[in-house]
């Protein structure tokens, strides 16, 4: 397998394009103009609008487009069966998916279907010889290990905010229409329940206040909502809170919770640990408020405020809203 390295999406959430897609295409341009080889874009059920521009911004030489109505929502036997098609097909070298929630399922099947190496957690790839030498995160994002897999890879890659969006020379793509026969896939996989997400979503969010276990009780969540919402942004959380249920699930930043890339990002009470950090490094500009001053995350933050965040978050609340 050696014609294309593909970097392959699929239907999620609002926009379809995962975030960090660029991310994740930056070092795909990366690997493939390594290996010589073209860098093809496989967009699995309905192409988002933004997909094209995106694709020439990044060197893309093909959009690829599969459309079929087993490819609505998150059904993964039929996306596994529609990457194992496409491949079989096109015989790309490499597959590379944005680790989302459903690229967790997805991305180790498509390996073994195709015969090839699967590494996940990903944040940095190498062309090796005739494989790759993969850069990932182990033990809960605190350390990094190095794998080399010989041959066709399937990666999984984690849109970390280590990773630059700069975009590649542009080119002129070409979209294609690709058919895969799913006719006789079904699934074995049913989402039972899942949170239903209305309004904005927080990895979409420009601004985001996020509270931590130095709030000290459930109420004081409060504050940080009050705070996010005078700025105009959404409240996030770190894992300790939402486990004791001071906020729900769709609040969570980090490993896993939700990769954030704010504008700003302010954090009150949070240690700065780096299963969260994966989660809020990103922001363009971060701010801090921890009564710790020895605390972690005054290492990542641009600015910083040693106190008392149930003191600081009311008065930063009164101050945007002039009072
Ligand atoms: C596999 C794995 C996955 C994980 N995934 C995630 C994840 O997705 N997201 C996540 O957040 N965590 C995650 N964690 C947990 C993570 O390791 C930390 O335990 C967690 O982020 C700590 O949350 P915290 O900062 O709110 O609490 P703490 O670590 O308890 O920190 C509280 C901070 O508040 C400060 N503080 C105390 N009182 C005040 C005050 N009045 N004003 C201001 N500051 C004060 C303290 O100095 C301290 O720095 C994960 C862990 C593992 C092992």
């Amino acid at each position: 397998m050696s014609n294309a390295l593909v970097y392959c999406s699929f239907d999620q959430g609002r926009d379809g394009v995962p975030a960090g897609a660029e991310e994740v295409l930056t070092l795909a341009r990366k690997l493939a103009a390594a290996r010589g080889v073209d860098l093809d874009w496989l967009v699995l059920g309905a192409k988002p609008a933004q997909v094209d521009a995106i694709a020439a911004k990044h060197g893309v030489a093909h959009v690829d487009h599969v459309d079929d109505a087993k490819l609505s929502g998150s059904q993964p036997d039929a996306l596994v069966a529609a990457v194992q098609g496409y491949c079989a097909e096109h015989q790309p070298g490499f597959v590379l998916m944005t680790q989302t929630f459903d690229a967790r399922l997805v991305a180790p099947r498509c390996a073994a279907r195709l015969g090839a190496g699967v590494v996940m957690n990903a944040v940095d790839i190498e062309g090796k010889d005739s494989g790759v030498q993969v850069t990932a995160t182990a033990y809960g994002g605190d350390t990094r290990v190095e794998y080399v897999v010989d041959g066709a890879a399937v990666i999984g890659v984690v849109a970390d905010p280590l990773l630059p969006e700069a975009a590649s020379e542009p080119s002129s793509t070409e979209s294609r229409s690709i058919s895969v026969d799913l006719s006789g896939t079904s699934e074995r996989i049913r989402t039972v329940q899942e949170a239903s997400i209305e309004g904005p979503r927080l990895e979409e969010a420009q601004v985001i206040v996020a509270g931590g276990r130095g709030l000290q009780e459930s109420e004081n969540f409060k504050m940080v909502e009050d705070l996010a919402e005078a700025l105009g942004g959404m409240a996030g959380a770190s894992r300790p809170i939402v486990d004791d249920g001071w906020t729900d699930s769709s609040h969570q930043v980090g490993l896993t919770g939700k990769i954030t890339r704010p504008v700003l990002y302010l954090a009150a009470g949070i240690s700065g640990a780096s299963q969260h950090m994966v989660g809020c490094a990103a922001a363009k500009t971060l701010v801090a408020i921890n009564t710790d001053a020895d605390a972690a995350i005054f290492k990542y933050a641009q600015y910083g405020i040693v106190g008392d965040c149930l003191e600081v978050l009311p008065a930063l609340t009164k101050a945007v809203k002039g009072g």
